[in-house]
């Protein structure tokens, strides 16, 4: 089928293959998307409604997630040789049906046996109070994860004395809570999706969201019709953000929408580069809001002259754009009067990924972007639980409503709480994996997530895991870290999913709007229990004297305590029917340039353009996602590039240089691992390497991180592209037995 063909009709048939898989359960399916909350990203719904625009909202990963929630459980007989399961993939696994009861595999054992409740509990209990609290260490995924369960959950880690905790949030958007917070006071999206429709001007930096948050495509679609520009800064030029067919909006369903206007390429990691020669210009040519800046903001002479020792030579070569474009941007952004700045893990994931995002602040700043109608920073979240799981507290260095770990944090908490918190930071989920590796954690509890899969070098993650002496993964199906050797036991608890929490649960969005998500009545897996339940049984377990600090029995008075311990989320504890929802700091923070910063002036933070020294030969790895759902993937081709997730994406003159075709197989190497694809031709930054991630873990480094938050570089790996030795004649690619340069 023609490509524009197959763009154009996947999202219908993507509605027929739903009906088809769910065609067992189809009443319990239609009641989870008429009057739950969508458990796919972080843009928000109220069944198939929202709070920015008529229409119905609703896009495939919603549809490809729908089946985790109506299946029926798989028969634990299947488990009981974990060997066969292990050449499965995650997506097989997945499709094997829910976990059914509590199972228990120990060393030596070939696979799973069916356990009690009482008997798991009391093992996960009696561990922990044989170890000490920094041997102790919590994970929680994000993908449909409720405040209420991370908020319970950090308390009971918090409550056994551990700090380590985390979630897979963080892994996403660490950079972009802390520069805000640093700049604006802030750790969110300034405005509302409303404020992109009618915005004179909407910025995508390093942001995908026609694969990662396919309703904003509509919010786009309606913005066009205002009369909004759109602009695209990015190594990479995303076919879906050029144009794009909104099934639900008829003119662009027949005709398509084109979406950006400009496109400013940039080499891999130019971010800072481009936005600072960007920067030079506006204030060069006046276009600064001094008046904004002076009442509102402090740091911008320390900003320019910081600027004036970056010569635009050094930008360029940084940034791999000219001082032109990077004019022409400048004219663009300053002619608009409002403009929102988005961004998402193509700017973060970098090891200077929160200096990417300060340069972002600078920019939005520069001409008081913020706080004024149709204006704002926003950090675009990929998973519906993102915004709530810093907020919650389930992060190792800050406490409920993002206080930071420290003495003075504590003693607060301890008032509401009735024990004192610890008072040092906890292990970020890679420094849980190191410490396992050192045989220095005894439990680990890991709701959802496939850790061997979503962090760099899975066969270091996987021999970390094998150290563990209890690991206890509560999920809602199998995934592939379960099956990884015990050192002595692990343990699988099935969850429930949000739309089975009795008393109904809430989540945050991106725009901030804490919305209630209701039990929907339908069938059950009996055995399955909620996290935040099992998190506080085993706490008690732990600690009976102390029991009646952690003692919820309902999600209604979790949600009465997060009200009394995060003062912007007092009003959760009215949400109790579909649809009731608020919007903490209200439509836009920022506002008439107040900031929560502790003079409430706005900061600029000077930033430098990462230098890179190329190796001779070598291409900087980036990665994308296709039609898949964080690291659960849902189909083996990119429905927006035509790809394959074997797929290495090359620029055309990289292509030619190498004397490289269409399809010629080749292999990638890093310092860390190999990847063995087929080159294709694509619309990418010479000197780059684009792949499909997760399967671009194996050629990235555990020891690339941001510094400052801790989260993986999946954007910044040198490689080398080798024609495999059969194929090698007549090619420019690197030599298969020539001697290494990375
Ligand atoms: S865009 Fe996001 S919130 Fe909306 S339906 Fe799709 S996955 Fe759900």
């Amino acid at each position: 089928m023609n490509r524009i063909w197959e763009r154009r009709l996947s999202p219908f048939m993507d509605i027929a293959k739903t009906a088809w898989v769910n065609r067992d359960n189809l009443g319990y399916a239609w009641r989870i998307l008429t009057g739950g909350v969508c458990d796919g990203c972080a843009l928000g719904t109220d069944g198939l409604r929202d709070w920015t625009m008529k229409g119905i909202h609703l896009c495939w990963i919603r549809l490809n997630l729908l089946r985790l929630n109506t299946m029926s459980p798989l028969d634990p007989a299947l488990l009981a040789d974990a060997g066969p399961l292990k050449e499965r993939s995650e997506a097989d696994l997945r499709k094997m049906g829910r976990l059914p009861v509590p199972m228990i595999r120990r060393k030596r054992e070939t696979g799973f046996r069916p356990v009690g409740w009482e008997e798991a509990l009391k093992l996960a209990a009696g561990r922990i109070r044989q170890s000490v609290p920094h041997r102790v260490a919590f994970y929680l995924v994000s993908r449909g994860t409720a405040n209420e369960t991370y908020y319970a959950a950090q308390k009971a880690a918090r409550f056994l004395g551990s700090n380590h905790i985390d979630n897979s949030a963080r892994i996403c958007h660490a950079p972009s809570t802390t520069a805000l917070r640093q700049a604006i006071g802030y750790a969110a999206t300034t405005c509302s999706y409303r404020d992109m429709i009618g915005s004179d001007l909407l910025v995508f930096i390093g942001s995908d969201a026609a694969n990662n948050q396919p309703v904003l495509m509509k919010y786009l679609h309606m913005a066009k019709k205002e009369g909004t520009r759109i602009a695209m800064i990015n190594p990479f030029r995303e076919p879906g953000m050029e144009r794009y067919w909104v099934p639900s909006a008829i003119d662009s369903a027949l005709w398509g929408t084109q979406i950006a206007d400009a496109f400013f390429p940039i080499r891999v990691g130019g971010d800072i580069a481009f936005i600072n020669g960007v920067l030079k210009h506006l204030i060069y040519h006046g276009w600064a809001d001094r008046d904004f800046i002076d009442r509102h903001t402090e740091g911008w002479q320390a900003l320019k002259d910081a600027l004036d020792r970056q010569p635009f030579d050094d930008l360029e070569r940084c940034s791999g754009a000219s001082r032109s474009q990077m004019l022409d941007f400048a004219r663009m952004y300053a002619k608009a009067r409002t403009s929102v700045l988005v961004w998402s893990m193509g700017v973060t994931m970098h090891r200077h990924g929160t200096d990417n995002v300060r340069a972002i602040a600078n920019l939005g700043l520069a001409r008081g972007m913020v706080g004024r109608p149709h204006t704002g920073l926003m950090p675009i979240r990929g998973h519906s639980g993102v915004q709530g799981g810093a907020e919650m507290g389930a992060v190792p260095n800050a406490f409920p409503g993002e206080a930071p770990v420290g003495e003075e944090s504590a003693r607060r908490f301890s008032e509401v709480w009735g024990f004192t918190p610890p008072t040092s930071r906890g292990y970020y989920v890679s420094e849980m994996i190191d410490a396992a590796w050192r045989e220095e954690l005894d439990v680990f509890y890991c709701s959802g997530g496939n850790l061997l899969g979503v962090l760099p070098d899975g066969g270091y993650v996987r021999k970390a895991l094998e150290r563990i002496p209890l690991r206890i993964h509560q999920d809602i199906v199998l995934n592939p870290q379960m099956l990884v050797e015990p050192e002595d036991t692990v343990l699988l608890l099935p969850a429930t999913t949000r739309y089975e929490m009795a008393g109904g649960c809430t989540e945050t969005t991106t725009e901030r709007r804490v919305i209630f998500s209701p039990e929907i009545p339908g069938p059950r897996v009996p055995e399955a229990r909620d996290e935040w339940q099992v998190l506080c049984d085993i706490a008690r377990r732990v600690k009976p004297d102390a029991s009646s600090e952690i003692d919820f029995t309902t999600t209604r008075q979790i949600r009465e305590e997060i009200a009394r311990a995060i003062p912007s989320y007092a009003g959760i504890e009215r949400l109790a029917r579909q649809g009731d929802q608020f919007q903490w700091g209200g439509p836009r923070l920022g506002e008439e340039g107040r900031f929560a910063t502790e003079n409430g002036k706005a900061r600029f933070m000077p930033v430098a353009p990462p230098q890179f020294a190329a190796p001779e030969g070598a291409f900087l790895l980036t990665t994308r996602r296709g039609k898949q759902f964080n690291s659960m993937t849902f189909a083996a081709k990119d429905t927006q590039t035509g790809s394959s997730r074997e797929d290495v994406m090359l620029s055309q003159e990289d292509m030619a240089r190498l004397n490289l075709r269409d399809g010629s197989p080749v292999l990638v190497r890093s310092r860390t691992g190999e990847f063995r694809g087929q080159a294709r031709p694509g619309p990418l930054f010479p000197g780059s390497v684009m792949m499909y991630w997760p399967e671009a873990n194996a050629l990235i480094g555990r020891a690339s991180l941001d510094p400052e938050c801790g989260i993986p570089a999946y954007r910044d790996e040198w490689v080398e592209v080798i024609l495999p030795e059969d194929n090698r004649e007549g090619s420019r690619a690197k030599d298969h037995a020539a001697e290494r340069v990375l």
